[in-house]
């Protein structure tokens, strides 16, 4: 079956659900489809969390990570109000108009039941801590932040959802295997059904689940792409008392570090109070990640966050996402999917068994990682500035490196290839645009939303 739509828009995850909406508010009536492998919200279901079974069995399409909501939709939605982290987007346009695209993003969420909950950065308590932290030279960045919560984050994308398909066709269940040029007619998309789609307008929003898939249809297109880094680490779980004292004011606290050992930059990042921790399927390769509820009924006694140590390869390494890759692959090996350590094991160099599990005063959320040895996965120099990193994080939260502080591994964060994009994150073809964190220059839930927002705004002033 052959189709044709003004706007064809390739992933609906938080980047392409905006600009579907937004497409869909100023242009009424435009012919929008929007496509992605993954179900609809209501029906995505990993077989782990549905019960029926224990460890990651691989799926061909991660429930996880794809379909309606993307990677974000069973995440708790910390939303963050800046430009320092959670993307590039102020390499293409200016800080004011990014924060705007954010605000506007943030004001779509609360049409949809968002909280108006803010955590902000200028109470006299966040400064102190930032003052306190910066004793330690640990390096604390402040962001406003919301926290929508798994479950009213899940509820905020039904309800935008419902919304959407009254202007926007949605195609679930169906990958796009192949992007064409087909000169002034636009584009084409090929799905694996051997259907194919044409458009004169095509919005590219693929996250990290397509990034790799992605970069090669570029590469096909002659596009430009660029790629060096990749972030590995761990992912620690401390009781909630712990940290309290710093999720209270600041709910999640970015602390940056710079090892004496190696100079590297290691950073905590993902925080998740009262959370759990979870497995993450990255295209077979099993990772961790973590979420929480902000219903206290649904919590847990832990805080979990991310230490990751950034890695930046120069010539003539260029192929970071292999690296993460392996290394996260070597954790799987071992254990048949997450690693887990007691941070007191790591040290005194035994491996974290059942028997000393059983001993440990921390009770690991994510049942289904196996005791085992992070020192057999991860790469030294990486082991060094975590362990240097949790000593550091100690004297700030003490009891951070408590014996039986979990770590969870590998947890490894790719960057996809960056596309070379106009100011309007335009591809160097005519009306290709590319969006989110699987065009490189989004990492969190704000910004992808608000590049959505920015390039349908983009294509709505071109139409008119
Ligand atoms: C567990 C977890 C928790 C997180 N928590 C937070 C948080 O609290 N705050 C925050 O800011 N960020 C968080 N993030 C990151 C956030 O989810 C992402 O930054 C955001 O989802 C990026 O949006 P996106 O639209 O660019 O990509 P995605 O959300 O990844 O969506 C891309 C979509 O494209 C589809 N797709 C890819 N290739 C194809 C293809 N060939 N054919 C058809 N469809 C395709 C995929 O199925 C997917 O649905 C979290 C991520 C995870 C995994």
């Amino acid at each position: 079956m052959n189709s044709r739509y003004d706007v064809a828009i390739l992933g609906c995850g938080e980047a392409g659900i905006f600009a579907g909406y937004e497409l869909m508010r100023r242009c009424p009536g435009l012919k929008v489809v929007a496509i992605d492998q993954g179900a609809d919200i209501y029906s995505r279901s990993c077989p782990i969390v549905a019960g029926k079974v224990k460890e990651c069995i691989h799926c061909k399409i991660c429930d996880t990570m794809c379909g309606f909501g993307g990677a974000g939709a069973f995440s708790d939605g910390k939303y963050n109000f800046t430009t320092e982290f959670g993307g590039w987007l102020t390499d293409f346009m200016p800080k004011e108009e990014v924060m705007d695209l954010i605000s506007y993003v943030d004001s779509i969420n609360m049409e949809h039941g968002a909280t108006d909950k803010v955590y902000s950065t200028s109470t006299p308590e966040a400064q102190a801590l930032e003052k306190k932290a910066l004793e330690f030279d640990l390096h604390l960045l402040q962001a406003r932040c919301k926290h929508l919560g798994t479950e009213n984050n899940l509820k905020i994308l039904q309800s935008i959802y419902e919304t959407a398909r009254q202007g926007v066709e949605f195609r679930f269940r169906t990958a796009v295997t192949r992007i064409e040029a087909i000169g002034e007619k636009g584009y084409r998309l090929t799905t694996e059904k051997g259907d194919t789609v044409e458009c004169t307008y095509f919005i590219a929003a693929p996250g990290r689940s397509g990034a790799e898939w992605f970069a090669n249809q570029c590469k096909g297109l002659g596009i430009e792409l660029i790629n060096n880094q990749v972030d590995i680490g761990v992912r620690v779980e401390v009781p909630a008392k712990v940290f309290e004292h710093i999720t209270d004011v600041v709910y999640e606290s970015k602390l940056v570090y710079r090892t004496k050992g190696y100079g590297d930059q290691v950073r905590t990042f993902c925080m998740n109070p009262y959370g759990h921790v979870v497995a993450e399927n990255v295209e077979g390769i099993n990772t961790v990640n973590g979420h929480s509820y902000s219903d206290p009924a649904l919590q847990s006694e832990n805080t979990n966050f991310a230490l990751l140590v950034s890695n930046r390869f120069t010539s003539p390494f260029n192929e970071p996402y292999r690296y993460g890759k392996h290394i996260a692959s070597l954790s799987n090996m071992l254990a048949g999917g997450v690693l887990v350590q007691r941070f007191g094991d790591l040290v005194a160099g035994i491996r974290t068994n059942e028997h000393r599990m059983s001993k440990s005063f921390v009770r690991p959320t994510l049942t289904a990682a196996v005791p085992g040895d992070l020192s057999l996965a991860l790469p030294k120099r990486q082991l060094d500035d975590i362990i240097e990193m949790i000593y550091q994080l100690d004297k700030l939260a003490p009891g951070t490196a408590n014996y039986d502080t979990l770590l969870y591994g590998a947890e490894v964060k790719f960057y996809s290839s960056r596309l070379a994009l106009s100011g309007e994150l335009e591809t160097a073809m005519d009306n290709f645009f590319a969006i989110g964190d699987g065009a490189g220059v989004t990492r969190g839930l704000a910004q992808a939303g608000a590049s959505g927002v920015k390039v349908a705004q983009v294509i709505a002033a071109r139409l008119r």
